[in-house]
């Protein structure tokens, strides 16, 4: 069934790619699936899902091998983001490795690297992301969590909500106030292990959708985070969150394109096998032309995202692109899974079919990592960059002639 959907993928046709894939496949169907209704109950993936998959290579495929990773480069990522989500899977594990060890790998000292970047490949360390506070999330810049300077040490104190691996996790890379000034220059990330006294976490949410991927709220009472914590520059972490926020979101609409994949392949099975007023649900034009209709629109982004994907592997990809990316595939993606799940009739919505859990899971796509409204706001911004650049230029130059 893939093969009729799938274009032809230059990216993903190297005989690494394939073979990676495969095992990812093979893997998947032996370790993850059957187990799904048990984390789905614990709310979570367990730590020894992690370390399987570590095993096997497939955390932080692109940390390089002095690090303990395997080197490779942002598409192999991509490749498993995708294909994990293809069939149905999802723990978590793009915070892990798409947005916590590259922010280490890129901002972190050598000690950093050393301490944490070997372990999350095996999958012995999980990292998390904490950006988003009971009372902010969209606009960060007005977080709350405070790191006074107490010398060799800073003394966080605090919340963080809906944080992914947040139950999990093993240390959060923590988005926090160090000083004030402007709101984004008092902004620093610290690497903030659990095991530090003072730092504890909620019970995971109960979310309509992405069951085991554990989400929670993480609590900061007096905790002391040594200074050889802070991640990069004092005062950087708004920099360095909006620079690598391109890559979590192309990585978000990756997943999208994915599940809307795996949706639009069970589909064609059960409309092929179900049956209806003598005939096969497929053979009702109704039902071939809106599956045509999905199998276009997931083509298109196959061929968007995978050029998304190239510019993300030379370093390319801008903040407008990537949104551009997030918001269309997301939408894409809550458009297929509501097609298909018309298709299944009441079957689509029982739990235990795939379609009706990615129909639930879809929801959030279009919420975390930022929202849909937000991606307009960024795009826009890009759009009207030259306008309003020439618009206070004229102005200046108004006051100055004066
Ligand atoms: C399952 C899940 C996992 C998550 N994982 C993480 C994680 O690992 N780490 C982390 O830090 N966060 C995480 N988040 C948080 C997520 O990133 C935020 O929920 C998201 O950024 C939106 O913030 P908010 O919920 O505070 O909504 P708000 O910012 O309160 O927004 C509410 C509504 O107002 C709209 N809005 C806000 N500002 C504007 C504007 N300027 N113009 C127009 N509309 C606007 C929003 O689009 C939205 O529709 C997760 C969330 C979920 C649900």
């Amino acid at each position: 069934m893939y093969s009729n959907i799938a274009i032809q993928r230059e990216i993903y046709g190297s005989g690494e790619h394939q073979m990676v894939r495969q095992a990812l496949i093979d893997f998947l169907n032996q370790e993850a699936i059957p187990y799904q209704e048990e984390w789905e109950q614990q709310k979570c993936a367990p730590k020894s899902f992690w370390q399987k998959m570590g095993e096997q290579g497939f955390l932080c495929m692109d940390i390089p091998e002095q690090y303990g990773g395997s080197g490779f480069d942002f598409s192999f990522n991509a490749m498993i983001l995708e294909e994990s989500r293809r069939l149905g899977i999802d723990f978590g594990q793009a915070v892990h490795s798409d947005i916590v060890a590259p922010y280490i790998l890129r901002y972190g000292s050598e000690e950093q690297k050393q301490q944490y970047l070997p372990k999350m490949v095996t999958g012995e360390l999980v990292g998390s992301i904490g950006m988003t506070e009971p009372s902010v999330g969209s606009d960060l810049k007005a977080l709350k969590t405070v790191a006074e300077d107490k010398g060799d040490y800073y003394l966080v104190n605090g919340s963080k909500t809906f944080i992914t691996n947040g139950y999990v996790c093993d240390f959060v890379c923590c988005a926090v106030r160090t000083h004030k000034g402007t709101p984004q220059e008092g902004i620093s990330l610290l690497l903030i292990d659990k095991e530090l006294a003072g730092f504890t976490t909620g019970q995971p949410f109960e979310k309509i959708g992405i069951k085991y991927q554990d989400t929670c709220e993480l609590f900061f009472e007096d905790v002391k985070v040594p200074k050889s914590k802070l991640l990069g520059e004092e005062g950087m972490g708004f920099k360095y969150m909006m620079s690598d926020l391109p890559r979590e979101r192309v990585g978000i609409a990756i997943e999208s394109l994915g599940s809307a994949l795996g949706v639009l392949e069970k589909t064609l099975e059960y409309v092929t096998e179900r049956k209806a007023f003598g005939q096969a649900i497929a053979d009702f034009q109704n039902t071939q032309f809106k599956l045509a209709d999905c199998a276009a629109e997931v083509q298109v982004y196959q061929a968007f995202l995978d050029r998304c994907t190239e510019l993300q592997v030379q370093h390319k990809l801008t903040t407008e692109q990537a949104s551009i990316a997030k918001l269309k595939a997301t939408e894409m993606h809550g458009k297929i899974v509501d097609e298909c799940l018309q298709l299944f009739g009441g079957y689509g919505f029982i739990c235990e079919y795939e379609v009706a859990r990615a129909y639930a899971g879809a929801r959030v796509a279009r919420i975390y990592g930022g929202t849909s409204e937000i991606m307009k706001l960024i795009i826009s911004r890009g759009l009207f960059k030259d306008f309003y650049r020439a618009k206070q230029q004229a102005k200046r130059m108004a006051a100055a002639t004066h």
